[in-house]
């Protein structure tokens, strides 16, 4: 389901820019995060020649799986972001157009309109970090038992979850550390 408003025609920003502010349920991110509180999105867009600028700032809590324990945790974004808009046929032939981090202030735009839902969204997808851990010190699963080491030891010998440890469990080596 597209918003309207969220996609603004070029002859709608003035020359003294536009401001925008909107609330948005998660319908937005909905194949990529649960969110826990509506995403707030606030974008200033103002006309440079055939290139538009966008300066705003996003704000949400998004629900996280860890990596470690597989526990779901809530990580808060709260980012300030400025990108420049250009139009698409000022791109450069490169198959590759992908959104990265180098070329993170430079988005490309089809026809006359600034996609400002795409905008928000990505900038959220680029707040959360690839490594998704609830805790920098995240003891993970026992490898043995599956238990939440976080929550607490679990009667296994292999209590220090090394990778050697791991290692030899998968090679079948039962002897216990001595
Ligand atoms: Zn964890
Ligand atoms: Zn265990």
């Amino acid at each position: 389901m597209e918003k309207p408003g969220l996609r603004i025609p070029l002859e709608e920003i003035p020359p003294e820019g536009l401001h925008l502010e909107f609330e948005e349920g998660g319908e937005l991110l909905r194949d990529c995060f649960f969110l826990n509180k509506p995403l707030l999105a606030k974008v200033f867009l103002k006309k440079r020649g055939i290139d538009v600028k966008a300066k705003g700032h996003i704000e949400t809590t998004v629900i996280l799986t860890c990596d470690r324990c597989l526990e779901e945790f809530l990580f808060e974004v709260n980012e300030d972001f400025e990108v420049e808009f250009r139009p698409q046929a000022s791109m450069p032939l490169k198959e590759e157009t992908q959104l990265t981090r180098e070329d993170l202030d430079v988005v490309f735009y089809e026809g006359d309109v600034i996609p400002v839902d795409e905008l928000v969204r990505e900038q959220v997808i680029l707040a959360v970090p690839h490594k998704k851990l609830c805790r920098e010190d995240c003891r993970g699963l026992c490898p043995r038992c599956g238990k939440n080491l976080n929550q607490g030891l679990c009667g296994c010998e292999n209590r220090k979850t090394s990778p050697f440890a791991v290692l030899k469990e998968l090679l079948g080596n039962k002897k216990p550390n001595p």
